[in-house]
């Protein structure tokens, strides 16, 4: 049988390509998106994939919605991705608390909220993946992104207590740590930011969803079972 696979977020940016690798490497696959419902459809027309809209940052919603995907899909979650996420950046001393409280609940109350409803089923059939998106800049910090890199370190501890609550479950919990990647979320930098940021990348470049998909599936697959509780950069060699 088929393992299922959820990706939050997972209809546009590294979610979708993270979809698509899925799905072409065998898995079925659950893709969740919350407001951008004419990308959603025109990407299931494209791809075949199901797709599901709900607010991660919503316990409740994240309960029907994990509910439903199970019911469409026949089974229980095997590999959760948790994707989904936003910036609203501004410097400290001038950003709202809304930005704040926005960026916590969807980048990190997420996580709890989709880990809380998918970790009884999998430690029911001891296997499990959660693979969960942090940033470079959860590691080092970046001006005008305290919320977001609050949000994205605040996942690294989450994901290494989890794996350990975890590890004798069959159930790994890990991070993935993207550098800059091409995506709408990035199309918003400004010409001459990104070029100075292009040039503190070693590799010379932004790096591509398919890159971050690749450390998806690498993760995902049965045999990174000795895989738990890490933090894998996909930077182009930024140095942390
Ligand atoms: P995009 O802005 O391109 O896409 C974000 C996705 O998250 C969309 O599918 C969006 O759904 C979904 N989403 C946002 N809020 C919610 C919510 N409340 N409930 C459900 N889904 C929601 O982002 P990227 O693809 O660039 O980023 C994906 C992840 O990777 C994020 O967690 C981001 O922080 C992280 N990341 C990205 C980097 C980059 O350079 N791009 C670098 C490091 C980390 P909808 O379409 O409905 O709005």
């Amino acid at each position: 049988m088929k393992k299922i696979a959820l990706v939050t977020g997972g209809t546009r940016g590294i979610g979708a390509g993270v979809s698509k690798a899925l799905k072409e490497a065998g898995y079925l696959v659950a893709a969740n998106y919350n407001s951008g419902a004419e990308v959603a459809e025109k990407f299931n027309k494209e791809t075949g994939i199901a797709v599901f809209s709900w607010d991660v940052s919503n316990y409740e919603a994240c309960e029907k919605g994990v509910k439903e995907v199970t019911e469409a899909l026949g089974g229980t979650i095997d590999i959760l991705v948790n994707n989904a996420g936003i910036t609203r950046d501004g410097m400290l001393h001038k950003m709202e608390v809304s930005a704040w409280e926005k960026v916590i609940s969807t980048n990190l109350t997420s996580v709890f909220n989709m880990c809380r409803v998918v970790i009884p089923s999998m430690r029911e059939k001891n296997f499990g993946r959660i693979i969960n998106m942090s940033s470079v800049n959860g590691l080092k910090g970046q001006l005008g992104q305290t919320n977001y890199a609050a949000a994205k370190a605040g996942i690294l501890g989450f994901t290494k207590s989890l794996a350990l609550e975890s590890a004798s479950k069959g159930i790994t919990v890990n991070a993935i740590a993207p550098g800059y990647i091409s995506t709408d979320m990035t199309d918003a930098i400004r010409d001459d930011i990104k070029a100075k940021i292009t040039a503190g990348i070693p590799v010379g470049r932004f790096g591509k969803v398919e890159e971050i998909a690749h450390a998806v599936l690498f993760l995902a697959d049965e045999k990174a079972s000795y895989i738990t509780g890490a933090t894998l950069s996909v930077n182009g060699g930024q140095y942390l």
